[in-house]
């Protein structure tokens, strides 16, 4: 049994992230993926949601609704969130929270949510107003949860530590972001202030901080998307006596179907490189037996990352 499936219904998004592939602008050729990247904003239909459900319901626990994109922003969200509901399946949301005033009450009604990740770094990008506002709405909604829903897991995430060009900026975010969440929480008190860190030095061993009941700070380093060039390379195995040395969690905890059914063996696959087939032709449990696929998992076991795409990845540094 996996832990989730990853279910993209949108790869729209209404932000414009500098580390993130979603609404880069179209030059022709954009990360190496001139076909795939930019302007695209699809939504998965109800027939093509429903099988994907269906068949998650057969392999994994968990759902998320993205890989890449904002779900929230789906013209069906609530009524998936809805057809949630009559499967066993429970929802992991990653939003960025920008539409929370909108479907904030929808979520704590639904009995299928059981986790909602805010990616907050997001904000750190943006013109201070805004941003602010944006928090505002976020932390306004981790107040209701913790009385309405104190069973909900939330994670305030900041995954921008690290040195990249505007790491000044997003230090100078971090700073406002946790004099805000401890004048919201009261976690600036004296006797309280060491549990929450002052985000200046980063430590992986220490990612997660309590802030008040199931609601958590999570710290990580900025990562960037593996992509290659999928006409170039296609579904190519690297040569398996020449794999980089490494691991993940990808087909062992995990897969991925993108918003037109391509079934893909990680989270980060927004291009379709590891495509495992289709879901409209075959089972999950079938692309989980593909050749491809126990190649890449008989890998990760070995510390072999035998795809050309896992090769380029830096994600997979935090596996260890
Ligand atoms: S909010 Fe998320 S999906 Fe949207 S551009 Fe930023 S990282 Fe990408
Ligand atoms: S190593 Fe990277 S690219 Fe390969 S499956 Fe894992 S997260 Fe995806």
């Amino acid at each position: 049994m996996l832990n989730s499936i990853y279910i993209e219904i949108t790869d729209a998004c209404n932000l414009n992230c500098s580390f993130c592939p979603c609404g880069k602008e179209h030059d022709g050729v954009q990360n190496g993926a001139p076909e795939n990247s930019c302007r695209t904003r699809n939504f998965m239909d109800s027939e093509l949601f429903e099988r994907c459900i269906g068949e998650a319901a057969k392999q994994a626990q968990n759902v998320y609704f993205h890989i890449l994109g904002e779900p929230t922003l789906h013209p069906g969200f609530v009524h998936y969130l809805k057809a949630l509901e009559t499967t066993p399946l429970k929802l992991n949301l990653t939003t960025n929270g920008t539409t929370i005033a909108r479907v904030g009450s929808h979520l704590l009604h639904s009995p299928a949510l059981r986790q909602v990740n805010f990616s907050t770094h997001a904000f750190g990008e943006l013109e201070s107003s805004l941003a602010e506002k944006y928090l505002q709405g976020v932390l306004d909604f981790c107040q209701m949860a913790l009385a309405a829903r104190p069973d909900l897991y939330i994670n305030l995430r900041l995954w921008n530590a690290g040195d990249f060009p505007d790491a000044g900026r997003q230090k100078a975010w971090n700073r406002f972001f946790l004099e805000q969440v401890q004048k919201v929480f009261g976690t600036g008190s004296p006797d309280e202030q060491s549990s929450l860190p002052s985000l200046e030095h980063f430590c992986s061993r220490h990612k997660s901080f309590p802030v008040k009941g199931k609601l958590y700070l999570h710290q990580d380093s900025r990562f960037e998307w593996p992509t290659q060039n999928s006409k170039v390379n296609g579904t190519e195995i690297a040569n398996e006596n020449n794999p980089a040395k490494g691991t993940c969690h990808a087909l062992e905890t995990h897969v991925g179907i993108l918003h037109d059914g391509r079934i893909v063996a990680c989270c980060l696959d927004h291009q379709g490189i590891i495509t495992l087939g289709k879901i409209q032709e075959k089972s999950l449990e079938q692309a989980l037996k593909s050749p491809l696929a126990k190649n890449l998992r008989e890998g990760f076991e070995k510390h072999e990352l035998r795809h050309s795409l896992c090769k380029s990845c830096s994600f997979c540094k935090r596996f260890k």
